[in-house]
């Protein structure tokens, strides 16, 4: 499989070499040549194989020879190595929990991945140290962290804005030690994202290392999220109705991640583009306009995005047609006191928590659902563990909730990171290494 930019305007590349660059050498976003059409045998029999072997055979024609099937194997073993339970809410509305990973977000599926991919791309060819820069607004810096934890050959650098992280994301940034270093700025993260940028065009750091980012636009963090699309599929609670898939979406990588899944021929019916007031794709669906936004605060902050990056690549999907679009999705947003709202709904209905982001999943395929009728059932995707969001959720629900095991242990540890005031810092940060 070859990648070409939706800039049009730099050379195809394999599978690994698309994965070191993120972005392409014209600045566009890696998309396949090919959209490849699963066996009918997989669709119809889903059930006799193992989630192992459906996300083998999901991301293998994307990759081809670029790993060897049995390592890629081992990748996908390791990346799949925790449950995604679907939880039943009502008759028609289940959740499916993305959240039993070690950073307790969905985004350490793709983070995990794309980790293994690139220790395999650094032992088949002695390269420079690799240094992998990022800029977090909370969710992205713990999953890539854990992702490439004692990684040889690869070296984390992270920046995340000084008090603008929750007290437990903070600690699954700033914990970790060997090849991670979280970096505080005294900033916004537009500011963090700003000095990243400013590193990948800066021709001296270039010159003496091997940069590369981490963040949903890599193809190989983008795809790897089909994977749990192909188990709502395989475990949907109503196998006799239609699928409708409402995804909670910022810079919509899971969003495009379940399309692709749907052009590959999975039968997933509809999905619901679910955001906050940062409604940049729900009002596009709805006017046919594109028109990007200084993103806004909200309580479901992992999704405060103006500009979603991986719209492009949604666009290409459908050729720009407005029309075939608004067949597969449709949008819905909603602002802060309706998420509260529909945190305390979920409670009602069957004691469940959930955390804001999958709250607005859950509304989103609420007011869909109601407009369709009895068709279909659906799944919103529970994109991160209520107890990321510990104070909104308790203090929604006048409850207190258990630390999960694995976060406990992280809460005890000292936190480490330097504290930075402006790019020259960076810069002398990167070239010192
Ligand atoms: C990142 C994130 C999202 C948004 O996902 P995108 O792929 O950027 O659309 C939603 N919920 C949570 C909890 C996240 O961390």
């Amino acid at each position: 499989m070859k990648y070409y930019s939706l800039n049009n305007n730099s050379k195809d590349v394999s599978f690994l070499n698309a994965v070191k660059n993120g972005l392409a050498s014209d600045r566009g976003l890696y998309f396949p040549k090919k959209i490849p059409l699963l066996s009918k045998d997989l669709i119809k029999n889903i059930k006799s194989f193992s989630n192992h072997e459906i996300a083998f055979k999901a991301i293998e024609p994307y990759v081809g020879k670029d790993i060897p099937n049995e390592r890629l194997k081992r990748i996908i073993e390791e990346t799949l190595s925790f449950d995604f339970p679907i939880i039943p809410i009502t008759n028609s509305i289940s959740s499916l929990e993305l959240f039993h990973g070690p950073t307790l977000a969905f985004k350490d599926v793709g983070a995990r991945f794309m980790a293994r991919c690139l220790a395999y791309a650094n032992e088949i060819k002695e390269t420079k140290k690799l240094t992998i820069l990022v800029a977090t607004s909370g969710d992205t810096g713990g999953a890539v962290a854990d992702g490439f934890y004692d990684v040889d050959g690869i070296n984390v650098v992270i920046l995340y804005p000084k008090g603008k992280v929750s007290p437990i994301q903070e600690k699954q940034l700033t914990t970790f030690g060997k090849n991670i270093t979280a970096l505080e700025i005294d900033g916004t993260f537009d500011d963090c994202q700003d000095m990243v940028k400013s590193a990948f065009i800066d021709s001296e750091i270039k010159e003496k290392i091997s940069l590369t980012s981490a963040n949903s636009i890599n193809i190989a963090r983008w795809l790897a999220q089909m994977f749990y699309f192909f188990i709502a599929f395989k475990e949907r609670p109503n196998p006799d109705k239609k699928l409708a898939i409402s995804v909670p979406s910022g810079n919509f990588g899971n969003l495009c991640a379940g399309l692709m899944a749907k052009q590959m021929g999975l039968p997933i019916d509809h999905f619901i583009a679910s955001t906050n007031i940062n409604n940049t794709v729900p009002n596009y669906l709805e006017t046919g306009i594109y028109s990007a936004k200084k993103s806004q605060t909200t309580l479901s902050n992992a999704m405060d995005v103006g500009d979603p990056s991986n719209f492009i690549r949604i666009q290409e999907i459908f050729n720009n047609d407005l029309f075939k679009t608004k067949k597969s999705i449709s949008g819905s947003y909603f602002n802060d006191s309706e998420t509260i709202k529909g945190i305390k709904e979920v409670f009602k209905k069957n004691k469940y928590i959930t955390d804001p982001h999958g709250a607005i999943g859950y509304l989103g395929l609420k007011s869909f659902l109601n407009l369709t009728g009895e068709d279909f059932s659906g799944i919103f995707l529970g994109t991160a563990h209520p107890i990321k969001f510990a104070e909104t959720v308790e203090s929604t629900l006048k409850i207190k909730m258990d630390i999960p095991e694995r976060l406990k242990s992280i809460l005890e540890l000292n936190k480490k990171s330097i504290q930075i005031e402006n790019y020259n810092q960076l810069k002398l940060f990167l070239l010192d290494r």
